[in-house]
């Protein structure tokens, strides 16, 4: 059978640390397994129009593996080519890249690495809060640039503590970001999402639940989004959404890119409007040179916490969802069950409760 893997290349870095397994060079530690078993492997970051390499092979491909660092977009049409395409499987977490209602239409199980990188995202959110917060990108760019204005960087920076912190989806991630912000002594920390946290986890923390989005974004200092892509969040964070919120505002996004309006972001953040936006997701990877979210910055200079997508895909996470990975992949050739937690559609069906509210 063709396994089809499609990955972003890792250059001298990969080759200088193997560790790196989620790129090309590196195979998520499978490349050869695969071979052994008998299984044409293909591997390649070419993702893109109809001449690359996804394309080309995803006509005959049974098992896509991508990862949503470097998606394979697989689209309702490319699915229609894909004949003998049965599982695709994501080298990390979030499946959105794939069409999933048109996965479900041809029965195509979609999985995934579930909590594989949820701690390595969880800390990138705090870290991205308090670099807005506290106005460290522009301090920085200052000792870089050889530079020393205490006043310039100061009269944007204020503590987390006594903030009210809230996140839009309380999942693995959004909870965990809650729990590492516990010792903050935050004002208030809030939390929705459409589904309940078991009562023991709920317990475990301060947070408190509110009942509506909008009343998240009305109380919030911090506004941090956690829920996966899908068609009642594309878009979710607007200019209205953006209207409701504290001027002032900042907002942290590692779930999505296309959560958030790209145009009403970077109006939002010029205006003065919001204080600040950071994350490492964009509305399209890689995020090509000229994406306005690269240089939008607030009236002073300040209030982009942007990096490339890589809060997943530290080498601790790498490992992880390489060996996620293998074990899916596993678990299909042997015919056996997939770990329930893993699967997002299978036999024609959300196995999820996490991409939408759904009859
Ligand atoms: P999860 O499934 O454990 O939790 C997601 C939560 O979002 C669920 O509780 C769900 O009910 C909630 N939700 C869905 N739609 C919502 C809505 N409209 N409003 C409020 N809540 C809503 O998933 P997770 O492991 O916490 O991951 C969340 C997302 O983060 C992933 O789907 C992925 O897109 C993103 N992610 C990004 C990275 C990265 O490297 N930046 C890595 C992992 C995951």
């Amino acid at each position: 059978m063709k396994v089809l893997i499609v990955l972003y290349s890792g250059g001298q870095a990969a080759q200088e640390q193997p560790r790196l397994l989620g790129t090309t060079e590196n195979k998520l530690g499978i490349f050869d397994w695969l071979k052994g078993l008998g299984h044409d492997v293909v591997v390649t970051d070419d993702k893109e129009g109809p001449n690359s390499e996804f394309q080309k092979h995803i006509v005959d491909a049974e098992i896509l593996v991508t990862t949503p660092f470097h998606p394979g977009y697989l689209t309702a049409d490319l699915i229609d080519k894909a004949k003998n395409l049965k599982l695709c499987v994501t080298a990390g977490v979030g499946s959105d890249h794939v069409d999933l209602n048109a996965a479900n239409k041809r029965k195509i199980t979609v999985a995934e690495v579930s909590g594989s990188n949820v701690v390595s995202v969880a800390e990138h959110v705090v870290m991205t809060m308090l670099c807005l917060v506290r106005n460290f990108v522009p301090a920085h760019e200052q000792i870089i640039n050889h530079k020393w204005n205490v006043a310039q960087i100061a009269r944007d920076a204020y503590d987390l503590e006594g903030k009210v912190v809230g996140t839009i989806g309380c999942g693995r991630i959004g909870y965990r970001v809650l729990q590492r912000l516990e010792p903050f002594n935050c004002k208030e920390l809030l939390w929705f999402d459409y589904n309940d946290i078991p009562a023991e986890a709920a317990k475990a923390i301060s947070a408190k639940r509110v009942d509506t989005l909008d009343e998240l974004l009305s109380r919030c200092d911090v506004i941090t989004v956690n829920c996966p892509l899908h068609e009642s969040t594309r878009g979710l964070i607007n200019a209205d959404a953006i209207k409701k919120m504290k001027k002032g505002v900042w907002i942290v996004n590692t779930a999505r890119g296309a959560i958030c309006d790209r145009k009403a972001i970077v109006e939002a953040l010029e205006s003065g409007y919001i204080a600040g936006y950071g994350g490492d997701v964009w509305d399209v990877q890689p995020a090509p040179p000229d994406h306005p979210w690269r240089d939008m910055r607030g009236p002073n200079g300040n209030g982009n916490a942007m990096t490339p997508h890589y809060s997943g895909t530290t080498l601790d996470a790498q490992a992880r969802y390489a060996a996620g990975t293998k074990e899916i992949i596993e678990n299909y050739l042997n015919g056996k069950p997939q770990n329930p937690a893993n699967v997002i559609v299978e036999n024609g069906e959300y196995a999820t409760k996490a991409y939408g509210q759904r009859k």
